[in-house]
């Protein structure tokens, strides 16, 4: 189960990314990534991701492999003012259409140079240049965007077909700056009318085969919606997809499929598209007017990170302790040197000792507290994997959890941070 198969006769496109880091393993193409996930969500089909270097007979080759296969084909990259900034030139290959000078554009540029203190150089007037007959986007940052057809000989049949090139910015910002205004009105023009929406369902406390074995059985009522599951490492989201005549349709469509999704899992439902635990867990504990603190030895401080990457966490997070080493856990929370050698380090008594420590240091309402092996190698006799957690509440309790967690550092860390928001979360909800 996964995405919806396309229809015949659905547009097809390319992802052509250019950019000789690409092809040298220093940079990951989150662009075709990006776009591919934009042109899905129109009922377009990407057919091809071609990554190319700063070379203009590979980017021409490229293009003329694409443009025979394709309706569609979506440059990002290679519009910079540098010498090695080859898709103006590429494009003007292809065409068989002369650069000229657009000096609306060359004005535009000169603006926003303006605006920062920097003239207009010859090389950043390069900018300024596309083929003859190109339709030209104004920058957001300082390169212009192009677009143009390209005419590919009929091969079966004889009739002459047109492919759409649209070039942008190989920058993410700008290229996502770009979508809505340049992109968007292009692909409706192209055919591209409808609207696929994926909602996403994020789920802790269960595997991926039972969260399946539930929530399966329920699609049968709902055959407009399609089903998929994904297994992050923390997480597991289940993924709604539906179609409509644009956006608000599609997910109206997809709204009785979600409630019954809602309905059977309960409260092992995190929260529901950009709700996932972090923001959940944020937007809990302002609802509450409550403050958290946290007290972290194996995850050093991540668990707060998390919080605090939320937009309004300064709300709601108080503060932390890094208590990585024994010395820290005695000297930052205040944890007896005895009774941690006599417990552990990696304990239930010292996990809840931290915890409170949390709580009772800052003054905050509820205090996390973790500890574990998180490897590669074992400490004292614990295995690596071995992980407690423990949340203080306003009542004065405490609850520590044990569990061993499979995966490398990394995702030990993860998923030992998952478990302790968790934790706070479900408190906070029920
Ligand atoms: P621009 O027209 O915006 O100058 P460009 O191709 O000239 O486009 P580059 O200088 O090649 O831009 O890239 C600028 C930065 O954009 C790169 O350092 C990289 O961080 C990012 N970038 C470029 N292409 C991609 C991509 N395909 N995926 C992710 N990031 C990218
Ligand atoms: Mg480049």
């Amino acid at each position: 189960v996964s995405a919806p198969v396309p229809q015949v006769g659905a547009l097809r496109a390319a992802v052509l990314s250019v950019g000789s880091e690409l092809l040298l393993g220093d940079l990951t193409d989150t662009n075709a990534t990006w776009v591919s996930a934009r042109l899905r969500e129109r009922g377009v089909s990407v057919v091809h991701h071609l990554a190319v270097r700063d070379v203009v007979v590979e980017l021409v080759d490229a293009l003329r492999f694409l443009a025979e296969r394709v309706d569609l084909i979506v440059v990002g990259g290679g519009l910079g003012p540098t010498s090695d900034d080859l898709t103006r030139d590429a494009l003007a290959a292809v065409t068989g259409a002369e650069l000229e000078l657009r000096e609306d554009m060359e004005e535009e540029i000169r603006l926003r140079l303006a605006a920062v203190g920097r003239p207009l150089t010859r090389t950043n007037r390069r900018q300024a240049f596309a083929p003859v007959g190109a339709r030209v986007h104004p920058p957001v940052g300082t390169a212009p965007s192009l677009a143009v057809d390209l005419t590919v000989d009929g091969t079966v049949g004889g009739g002459a077909r047109s492919v759409r090139v649209i070039a942008l910015p190989g920058v993410p910002w700008e290229l996502h700056a770009l979508w809505d205004t340049f992109v968007v009105p292009q692909l409706i023009e192209l055919g591209a009318t409808g609207v696929t929406r994926t909602t996403v369902v994020h789920v802790i406390g269960r595997g991926e085969s039972d969260v399946a074995a539930s929530v399966e059985p329920l699609l049968d009522a709902h055959p407009e919606v399609t089903l998929s599951f994904l297994a992050k490492k923390h997480e597991i989201q289940v993924r709604l997809t539906g179609s409509g005549r644009d956006d608000a349709d599609a997910r109206a469509r997809t709204l009785p499929a979600l409630a019954d999704v809602l309905a059977e899992l309960g409260a092992d439902v995190v929260g529901v598209d950009q709700d996932d635990l972090e923001t959940t867990v944020v937007r809990l504990l302002t609802g509450r007017g409550q403050r958290v603190a946290t007290a972290e030895s194996a995850t050093a401080g991540a668990i707060a990170a998390r919080l605090g990457a939320v937009p309004g966490a300064s709300a709601v997070l108080l503060g932390g302790l890094v208590a990585y080493d024994v010395s820290a856990k005695v000297s930052l929370a205040g944890i007896d040197a005895d009774d941690l050698v006599r417990a552990g380090t990696v304990s239930a008594a010292t996990t809840e000792a931290l915890a409170r420590a949390a709580r009772t240091r800052t003054g905050a309402d509820w205090g996390i507290g973790v500890t574990a092996v998180a490897g590669p190698s074992p400490v004292d006799d614990l295995p690596v994997g071995t992980a407690f957690w423990a949340l203080a509440g306003p009542d004065g309790g405490c609850e520590v959890h044990e569990r061993m967690i499979t995966g490398d550092r990394a995702t030990v860390v993860t998923r030992l941070g998952s478990a302790a928001l968790d934790l706070l979360r479900r408190r906070l909800a029920g």
